[in-house]
């Protein structure tokens, strides 16, 4: 199922794309007649425990059939647990970066690596299943509340559902639907807010119970209100996994215990909220532009 994942990924880009014009669809046939070059390995690896330490190596990356670079030599290492946040102006590559740890995409040179084996040696299920995503766009199905939170899990019973729910701040609001966990969602069943939705997908990864957790803007788009509830759900998924956290509201990230800021030539600088301030640099600059109104 979570293969599904990456033709997702690329619809989102499409459609963006789409809404750029000509060279957008001159780009949407390209990404139409992209093959899949992303397979298992033959002896592909089967993870046992993983601590979910990541690290980069001297990676760079462009799309294919693309000729700048989005990453350039870059290293980070992540250890296993910590809260980092990925900041940087939009287009900088934090999401590329973030999509090539789950192998959408695979570095063009350098290596990425788990607890220190590198992920194209992964078997890709493997490797996914120690993953969650919790993005902007939120991808329900026409199906039942339960259903939909199963995805994360296929093999979760509905006890666990629950309790995955209630982790998430679900609970009380499917709880209050007509048919509770059995209520339809989609075009003819109940409609959910984005916060609600949200919140369901943060279910199926608590479901899923990743050592490993991205989150790309995935506040982004919710109202103040709606924000704030789902900012704790996922402060709490985030307990005892290792994080990266982009978000383009530079409040939503001030406790992460590292900020990476990232820009079109690699990473500018590192720290915390406090010392990155305190420097001057490209964070402090991005800080005072967002909190200048
Ligand atoms: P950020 O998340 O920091 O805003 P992205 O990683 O989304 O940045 O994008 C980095 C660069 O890569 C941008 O120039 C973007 O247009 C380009 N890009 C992103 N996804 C694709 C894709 N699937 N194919 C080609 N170019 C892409
Ligand atoms: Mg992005």
């Amino acid at each position: 199922i979570s293969f599904m994942v990456e033709p997702i990924q690329r619809l989102t880009h499409m459609s963006t794309q789409l809404q750029e014009g000509i060279t957008g669809f001159q780009r949407f046939m390209e990404m139409m007649s992209l093959k899949p070059t992303i397979d298992n390995k033959p002896n592909a690896l089967m993870l046992r425990e993983v601590r979910g330490e990541i690290e980069f190596k001297q990676v760079s990356f462009r799309y294919e059939d693309h000729l700048n670079y989005v990453l350039a030599n870059l290293s980070l290492r992540v250890q296993s647990g910590e809260y980092v946040a990925l900041v940087g102006p939009s287009g900088a590559g934090k999401t590329t970066f973030c999509s090539l740890i789950p192998r959408f995409y695979e570095a063009t040179s350098g290596e990425v690596l788990l607890d220190g084996i590198n992920v194209r040696d992964i078997d890709l299920r493997s490797l996914r299943n120690q993953i969650g995503i919790v993005q902007q766009e939120v991808y329900l199905f026409a199906g039942t509340v339960m259903e939909n939170i199963r995805y994360g899990k296929p093999s979760a019973n509905d006890d666990d559902i629950i309790t995955a729910a209630k982790h998430a701040n679900a609970h009380d609001f499917i709880m209050n639907l007509p048919n509770g966990y059995h209520s339809e969602i989609g075009q003819r069943g109940v409609k959910l807010s984005g916060g609600q939705k949200q919140r369901l997908s943060i279910a199926r990864v608590f479901l899923k119970n990743p050592p490993v957790l991205i989150l790309d803007e995935a506040t982004s788009a919710l109202d103040n209100e709606s924000e704030s509830i789902v900012k704790e759900s996922l402060e709490s998924l985030a307990k005892g996994r290792t994080t990266l956290v982009i978000a383009h509201r530079l409040s939503t990230i001030r406790n992460a215990q590292r900020i990476v800021v990232l820009t079109e030539n690699g990473i500018a600088e590192q720290g915390t909220h406090d010392s990155l301030l305190a420097g001057d640099g490209v964070y402090a600059q991005l800080y005072a532009k967002q909190f200048e109104l």
